[in-house]
């Protein structure tokens, strides 16, 4: 929906200050509507353009006589990046933020009071407070107080996956200064986090810009783990990505600096990254992998924000990330320059078994541990769909869409079964447990019982003697975990304490009855089992 001669001081700007020749997507129409002095929502992907639509109107208004526009960002190298790029492009910006000596942020300070300046960067505990809103308020006053451009908005709702209190106080920006336009822009666009911020930062007025979120050069693929997963990603560099940039997820800073020595001694680039290291290491982990060709960075997500390498070939994940948004937003990190370029995730029962757990202990009122879990539902329930990935990524973005030919399951259509019996010989089996004197047993000891296997522990309980004894010889190993990951996906099923002890929801009575049906995949790989640990 190009408009090139739409609105001609912006088209103007967008050519002669940054070289380019069309507006992209919805940004003419975005540019049009704040220049003229309106509210915007933004809802952009990574790497969709969202700069643009705030630094277009500020250098217009700026030039209308309309004076200064604040542009609040929570990333430092984010303002320095933009504010050097902007100067080199002649347009006066700067930005305050702790790095600079007070000599320096006087200096600003005095470009802005005079008007000079068209862009100024600021963190929100900046923009709040008291010194600094007294300034703003002298601005305003002389009709110089421009735009403002709340940047990485989704900072507001605790939905995001980057909550900062201190962009709940931007809401005075809208009490204090009532007819100067703000933009508020974000590439987290799910419908919670959505209404959060038009709340939170009073935009109710606002016209909301939603473009979509699909990178089709993007390949999804999520397979099930096996007993070496690493090996899983090893043959995936191997196979796919032979001296390409990558970056690999893992949860903890353990497993990131196991993985990366792990990775090296079987000859691949890779480096650690996590938050655990000293700051130079990171700092030159982080130059290596912007500069050289072909480093694996292996990383917690603590690496990533504000890092913009067109050429990354590849996102793995080692582990789950917390929910969908995550994901999109972690994997969003590859094929920037719209070449091919693979998503890929492995995952398994323990992780399931992890991010619930992690979400079950954590210190958060019950009602935010609700929402935490109905996303970490619907991202599991991406995780096992047999159907097109794109098709369930994009909806839950809003966006309606068809197979797409470049994901796992449309490549490769995953067989199925239908597990509604063997779910229901499980849940029997969960059942008889509590019946028997309450106890409580793990995945590992479940699954024995149902495959009448002798053990120890078997023996020790008595549990030959079980009506659900043996009643599920019929199915491998494999099959049975999978049938389980999918009952704790949908909730049937969740595990307490230390040991993962598996407990019925009540839900399960409605799988129990055979209300419910289940469409499971084949396992790809039957995974091999250690006798009594959970595999991560
Ligand atoms: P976002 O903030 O949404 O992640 P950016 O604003 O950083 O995205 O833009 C991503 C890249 O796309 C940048 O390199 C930018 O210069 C480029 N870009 C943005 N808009 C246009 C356009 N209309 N034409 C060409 N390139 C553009
Ligand atoms: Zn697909």
């Amino acid at each position: 929906m190009t408009r090139p001669d739409h609105h001609p001081v912006a088209q103007h700007i967008l050519q002669e200050v940054f070289g380019y020749s069309a507006f992209r997507g919805a940004q003419a129409q975005i540019v049009e509507q704040v220049s003229a002095g309106g509210d915007a929502l933004v809802l952009m992907p990574t790497g969709g353009g969202k700069s643009l639509c705030y630094q277009i109107p500020a250098i217009a208004r700026h030039r209308a006589g309309q004076g200064v526009s604040v542009v609040v960002s929570p990333l430092i190298a984010l303002m320095h990046d933009q504010v050097g790029a902007l100067e080199e492009a002649g347009v006066h910006a700067a930005f305050l933020n702790s790095t600079l000596s007070s000599e320096q942020a006087l200096h600003v300070e005095r470009e802005m009071m005079s008007g000079r300046l068209v862009m100024l960067y600021a963190a929100p505990e900046r923009v709040t407070n008291a010194r600094f809103l007294a300034q703003l308020d002298s601005l305003y006053e002389r009709g110089l107080l421009s735009l403002f451009a709340i940047d990485e908005a989704h900072c507001v709702s605790q939905w995001g996956h980057d909550f900062r209190s201190e962009y709940l106080a931007l809401s005075l920006l809208h009490e204090r200064y009532p007819d100067v336009p703000r933009i508020a822009l974000t590439a987290t666009a799910d419908d919670l986090t959505r209404a959060d911020i038009i709340e939170r930062l009073k935009l109710e007025e606002a016209r909301v810009f939603i473009s979509s979120f699909d990178r089709p050069n993007i390949r999804y693929s999520i397979v099930e783990k096996d007993a070496k997963p690493r090996e899983q990603l090893l043959r995936l560099i191997r196979d796919e990505h032979e001296d390409e940039a990558g970056v690999v997820y893992c949860q903890s800073r353990k497993k990131v600096e196991e993985t990366a020595a792990w990775l090296e001694g079987e000859g691949i680039k890779a480096l650690p990254y996590h938050a655990g290291l000293d700051a130079a290491v990171r700092q030159k982990h982080q130059d290596r992998f912007l500069r050289e060709d072909g480093i694996v960075m292996v990383a917690t997500i603590a690496f990533g924000m504000g890092i913009d390498k067109p050429d990354v070939r590849f996102v793995a994940h080692l582990d789950l990330p917390k929910n969908i948004e995550s994901y999109y937003q972690e994997t969003g990190r590859a094929g920037r320059d719209g070449a091919p370029a693979n998503a890929w995730m492995t995952y398994g029962l323990a992780d399931v078994v992890n991010q619930r757990r992690m979400i079950d202990e954590s210190p958060a009122d019950e009602e935010f541990k609700k929402g935490q879990r109905g996303k970490l539902d619907a991202l599991l329930a991406l995780a096992e769909a047999t159907d097109c990935r794109r098709v369930r990524l994009l909806a839950y973005f809003g966006e309606e869409s068809q197979p797409c030919g470049n994901c796992d399951n449309c490549l490769n259509p995953p067989a199925t079964w239908d597990g509604t019996d063997a779910a229901r010989k499980l849940l029997s089996c969960i059942y008889r447990f509590q019946q028997n004197g309450g106890q409580r047993f793990g995945a590992g000891h479940l699954i024995d019982v149902l495959r009448g296997k002798v053990t120890d522990k078997v023996t020790q309980y008595g549990h030959q003697s079980l009506s659900t004894w043996g009643i599920g010889a019929d199915l491998p190993e494999a099959q049975w975990r999978a049938v389980l990951r999918q009952l704790i996906s949908l909730g049937h099923v969740f595990t307490e304490g230390e040991y993962m002890t598996l407990v019925l929801a009540d839900s399960a009575r409605s799988v129990l009855k055979g209300e419910v049906r289940l469409l499971l995949r084949v396992p790809s790989v039957p995974p091999k089992r250690s006798s009594r640990t959970t595999r991560t």
